[in-house]
């Protein structure tokens, strides 16, 4: 939960920038870019290029059932098209699995997890219902017992002492891990890593210096840090901005059928999300090209005017 607002900071460059400013844009390919996912990567593309910084593309495919056919390459297409320019090598999650069991093994010999053989229904039986979900109970915490099969999850051992970053635009967020959010998973019964694991590692692997993201995943982020703290990563700052809802009040996303950004809307849908972001740039027929808008919203970026 939030307990206290922003200290007041000025201008959208970051002053105090000691190190190198390396910020990524990660999206999963569950589906093709819409206008949410778009918003997230004009505002990571931004903030990075308004601070000299690299900026990254990282291919979340880490759910392989869940990725979508094609939809790697109808992003990379659309974010070619829209103009956006990422240095390095394009990182994609799926080629990422050893690096994931190494963190594992790394946790395991610090004994911050265990083999968790809990089904669905055992964890909805016992659970407890949190501020952002069901809190397993722990039960496998304290062993497992002896008829337990072998689909086992990795679950992390979680304390309640208090875990608070400063956001750069929602202010001081803390969270006790423990008593909300419980023990969380590593890796699934069916193999397949968890994102809170997986984002870590590679925002470490990438030296990410900056995560700019919508605040849907605000509440994952003291998960996060919990785990840069046990493998002794170092803490990027973070930059949380409201996502875009429908009509309905809800996300966009592909379940709720936000529809597909078009690659030849680029110079629209870009002087949208600049919009969204409150970068209130001229009017759109003033651009005649899409290299002039980005010019224009790289000199003027201001990320204090993101409405909170
Ligand atoms: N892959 C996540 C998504 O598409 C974003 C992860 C992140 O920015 O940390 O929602």
């Amino acid at each position: 939960m939030i307990v206290r607002p922003r200290k007041k900071l000025k201008k959208g460059n970051l002053h105090n920038t000691l190190s190198e400013y390396r910020g990524r844009f990660a999206p999963s390919p569950s589906g093709s870019l819409h206008f949410g996912s778009l918003i997230a990567a004009t505002a990571s593309y931004l903030d990075a290029k308004a601070n000299q910084g690299k900026w990254l593309l990282r291919i979340e495919d880490l759910d392989q059932p869940r990725v979508q056919a094609g939809a790697i390459r109808s992003i990379i297409r659309l974010l070619e098209a829209y103009g956006f320019e990422w240095d390095e090598e394009i990182l994609y999650q799926s080629q990422r699995f050893s690096a994931y069991e190494s963190a594992i093994n790394e946790l395991s010999l610090s004994k911050h997890i265990y083999p968790c053989c809990c089904t669905r229904k055992q964890i909805k039986q016992t659970a407890t219902m949190g501020p952002y979900g069901l809190i397993y109970a722990g039960t496998c915490r304290r062993g497992m017992p002896i008829s337990a099969g072998s689909q086992q999850s990795t679950r992390l051992i979680t304390h309640n002492d208090a875990i608070s970053f400063e956001d750069r635009l929602q202010g001081e967020y803390v969270q006790h891990l423990s008593s909300e959010i419980g023990d969380f998973v590593l890796k699934r019964s069916d193999g397949i890593y968890a994102y809170q694991l997986a984002v870590v590692v590679d925002d470490d692997y990438q030296k990410i210096s900056d995560i700019v993201r919508g605040n849907d995943l605000l509440d994952n982020t003291a998960r996060q840090i919990y785990l840069q703290q046990l493998l002794g990563y170092k803490q990027p700052r973070y930059l949380h901005f409201p996502i875009a809802l429908d009509e309905n009040g809800n996300k966009l996303s592909k379940t709720n059928h936000a529809p597909e950004a078009e690659i030849k809307d680029g110079l629209k849908n870009i002087h949208k999300s600049l919009q969204f972001l409150g970068q209130m740039p001229p009017k759109m027929t003033d651009f005649a090209h899409i290299t002039d808008l980005w010019n224009w919203a790289i000199d003027h970026w201001d990320y204090n005017k993101i409405m909170r």
